[in-house]
């Protein structure tokens, strides 16, 4: 089968024919019809996430080793069972739920496959879907998507769930508060598009961008702003009263979490979810001082996963706009996209 790998770290991804996997125990094959192209996926191209200052989280040192295909927003039909796999069908469609964990250890018992310390991610830490075929290890990872737009359905495995799992620790607020969404770029977009569905809050969306504001305007945002204007700060605690109840930083900066920090109401929640990346001078006392929450999350549980798609299926959420590109374009599409040219996500096809 053809798959688009990364063969050396940052440098173009290479076109290359390699084994159509074949599927062990309760594995199962499928064949890819649609996988997106996520921001994250460019850290790892890079091959390390930075961690500020002068520190790197280096993948090759957590395992990674190239060639290696990337791809964890991967949804097609299921090709070839197995001798143990059951409860799915050749012919099935389903997305591939990428969060894995080992199945054996007991935060994985637990449903917390997310917090394993032997993760076996698809297309993070095991080939994913920049090719025409790709595995689940097992059937129950396989997730429904029938009644859905399908390349909005890829992008469901990564940055629906991701700003599902974020707006779900914020869902407390009311009508009355007010929760501000920072970045929106693909997975913000689609937290803007799903907030009302999850949070009663009025929704607020800083970005830098014009473009992104207008798109978050389109998306379902009450109210934009623009976060690199100095007066921005001061005009959002006189219009909300007092600051935002929460913050979701979907960029994960030190600019947009100092924003955040620097907009929220006493008592408010900040969650990150991006991982743009470097240190944050963190003023210690403000935490007890502004009773202030700062937690992360990171993308999301498989029981998230169905509960999203529940919701999508529904129409309760407003689609990403997505842009599809043709599978051999998989190098120049993750290009375009750390050059900053997509707007919405873009969804590989085949
Ligand atoms: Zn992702
Ligand atoms: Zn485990």
């Amino acid at each position: 089968m053809r798959a688009y790998q990364i063969v050396k770290w940052g440098e173009p991804l290479e076109e290359r024919e390699v084994p159509t996997p074949e599927p062990k125990g309760t594995e199962v094959l499928v064949r890819v019809t649609a996988s997106g192209i996520c921001h994250s996926d460019i850290h790892i191209w890079d091959g390390y996430f930075d961690m500020g200052g002068d520190n790197k989280l280096s993948l090759e040192d957590r395992g990674l080793k190239l060639p290696f295909t990337m791809g964890h927003e991967v949804l097609g039909e299921v090709a070839a069972l197995g001798p143990e796999a059951e409860g799915i069908e050749v012919g099935d469609r389903r997305i591939v739920f990428p969060w894995i964990g080992c199945g054996a250890c007991e935060v994985c018992a637990r449903g917390d496959e997310l917090l394993c310390l032997a993760p076996r991610t698809v297309g993070t830490r095991y080939a994913g879907g920049y090719a025409e075929y790709c595995i689940a290890p097992h059937a129950k990872y396989l997730v429904p998507f029938e009644g859905t737009d399908e390349p909005h359905a890829a992008t469901c495995a990564c940055s629906g769930v991701t700003a599902y799992s974020a707006l779900k620790k914020v869902n407390y607020l009311t009508d009355k508060e007010h929760l501000m969404i920072i970045g929106a770029g693909g997975v913000g977009l689609a937290g803007i598009g799903m907030a009302k569905a999850v949070c009663a809050a009025k929704l607020i969306v800083a970005d830098i961008d014009p473009a992104k504001r207008a798109a978050a305007i389109a998306a379902g945002a009450d109210i934009v702003v623009d976060n690199s204007d100095a007066g921005a700060v001061a005009q959002l605690l006189e219009s909300t009263g007092g600051g935002v109840a929460a913050a979701i930083d979907f960029v994960g900066a030190p600019a947009t979490t100092g924003f955040a920090m620097q907009a929220l109401a006493r008592g408010g929640t900040i969650v990150v979810v991006g991982l743009f990346g470097g240190a944050l001078p963190l003023p210690v006392a403000s935490l007890p001082l502004k009773m202030m929450r700062l937690i992360g999350s990171y993308v999301g549980s498989l029981e998230e996963m169905r509960e999203l798609m529940a919701l999508v299926k529904a129409g309760k959420v407003k689609p990403v706009p997505t842009t599809p590109r043709p599978l051999r374009e998989a190098g120049q599409a993750i290009a375009d996209l750390r050059d900053g040219k997509a707007v919405g996500r873009y969804v590989l096809v085949n």
